[in-house]
């Protein structure tokens, strides 16, 4: 550290948003940050298709958020707490334990599925996948599921009956990837029974809302091929152990359902003495800094940001700009320099279809099948390796010592 006296950053959430800020931030010896959140991992939600599908395991999907800061040179700390307030008057955050003093405040706690309770059944009978112990707790209910089949097989065959709600990027991914796995597992071992049966249930007319026209084509196709069945115009309005009730008045049989129909701000920013617009998140200026308060940014999926006047879809890829821009705001606002508008929109989206398989878009060319889904891997694991390297020099440095 310098002789020049530190500034106190304090991010919260090391999510997407959270991880680029501390690595912009840190650039700067003179930053002593302190990264909060309340797992002990960093969670790659973009690559949860992989876990379910089996091509990759829990530790391939989270990252020790502990070795990672330690990856840094002295100006960096982890400390996994809850964060359950904040006091914006005195510069505090406010956590079970103990309260901790900021200069400079990032919030980038992201966001969680929101089981209605208007939909009777939702919160009992059905699964999220935006926390990793929801998807791993989901992933063992489909291989014993499969399972199950190859146990019956031989004897009697009943179909396994999985219902997707929601067909945005999430929704249409996992319900891509499930098909896919079972027709191989079924084939690899030559099973009899081979029945899966997987319905998506969406409320638009067509699949991934508000995306490019010709991605949407392509991904319908694909998921017909795979003989997923998707209910257009349809919404789930009750569950119990075993069916799901559309808003048509149909009753689908269910063993399982997956629940990627909506999401909400992370239950921090429902406590927080914050503007927030419509859907409870928080409102932020062209530069991410909440309206009452100039140290205080809010970035990622807890927020919405506008380009052009229309809402820019939540992605990793957003949450990352985001982060970049609000590092470089929070640096020239402790130089007293003029702060930078932002610009953001997407710049491509890879949507992973099955094994070996998918449709994108990048920087406004289109790729499909093989190619497509190597493209995906390659940007899964460019993000992976980065993340990689910082935690195994934290790791050196803990057991060096
Ligand atoms: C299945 C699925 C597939 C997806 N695929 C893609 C894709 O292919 N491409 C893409 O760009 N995006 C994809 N997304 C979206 C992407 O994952 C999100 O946009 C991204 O995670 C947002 O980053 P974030 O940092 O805002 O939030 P998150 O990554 O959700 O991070 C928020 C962090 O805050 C922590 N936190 C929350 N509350 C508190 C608290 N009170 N105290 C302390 N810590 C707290 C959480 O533990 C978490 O670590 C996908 C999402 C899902 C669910």
């Amino acid at each position: 550290m310098s002789n020049q006296e530190s500034n106190k950053i304090i991010v919260i959430g090391g999510g997407y948003a959270g991880l680029r800020t501390v690595e912009r931030l840190s650039k700067n010896p003179n930053n002593e940050i302190i990264l909060f959140d309340k797992n002990p991992y960093h969670f790659m939600q973009t690559d949860v298709y992989d876990l379910i599908a089996n091509e990759n395991d829990f530790a391939q999907v989270s990252v020790d958020l502990f070795t990672f800061c330690m990856g840094f040179d002295d100006n960096v700390v982890f400390y996994k707490r809850e964060i359950t307030n904040i006091d914006f008057k005195n510069k505090k955050i406010i956590t079970p334990i103990q309260r901790y003093s900021y200069d400079y405040l990032v919030i980038a706690v992201g966001s969680r599925t929101k089981f209605m309770p208007s939909i009777p059944g939702l919160r009992e009978y059905a699964y999220g996948i935006k926390a990793l112990h929801r998807a791993m707790y989901f992933k063992q209910k489909f291989e014993m599921s499969l399972f199950n089949k190859v146990e019956e097989g031989g004897t009697y065959c009943t179909p396994i009956n999985i219902i997707i709600a929601g067909a945005g990027l999430s929704g249409v991914e996992i319900a891509a990837q499930m098909a896919s796995f079972s027709i191989e597992f079924y084939n690899r071992n030559n099973f009899i029974c081979r029945k899966l049966n997987i319905v998506v249930i969406n409320a638009g007319k067509t699949i991934l809302k508000g995306m490019d026209k010709l991605l949407v084509e392509r991904s319908e196709k694909r998921l017909s091929e795979l003989k997923i069945v998707v209910k257009h115009e349809r919404k789930v309005v009750g569950l119990t152990e075993k069916n799901v009730t559309l808003s048509d008045g149909e009753v689908l049989p269910m063993d399982f359902m997956i629940f990627a129909g909506g999401v909400e701000p992370n239950g921090l920013v429902y406590e927080l003495d914050l503007v927030k617009n419509k859907d409870a998140y928080i409102v932020t200026n062209e530069f991410f800094q909440v309206p009452q308060y100039n140290e205080v940014f809010a970035i990622g999926d807890c927020t919405t940001i506008y380009n052009d006047g229309k809402a820019v879809s939540p992605t990793a890829d957003v949450a990352e700009q985001m982060a970049e821009l609000c590092s470089k705001n929070i640096s020239n606002l402790i130089l007293k320099k003029p702060l930078i508008k932002h610009n953001i929109k997407s710049r491509g989206v890879l949507i992973a279809l099955g094994r070996g398989y998918a449709v994108s878009k990048l920087f406004g060319i289109y790729f499909k099948g093989y190619m497509a889904y190597k493209v995906k891997k390659i940007v899964e694991k460019v993000y992976a390796k980065r993340l990689d390297y910082r935690s195994s020099r934290g790791c050196r440095k803990i057991f060096d010592t």
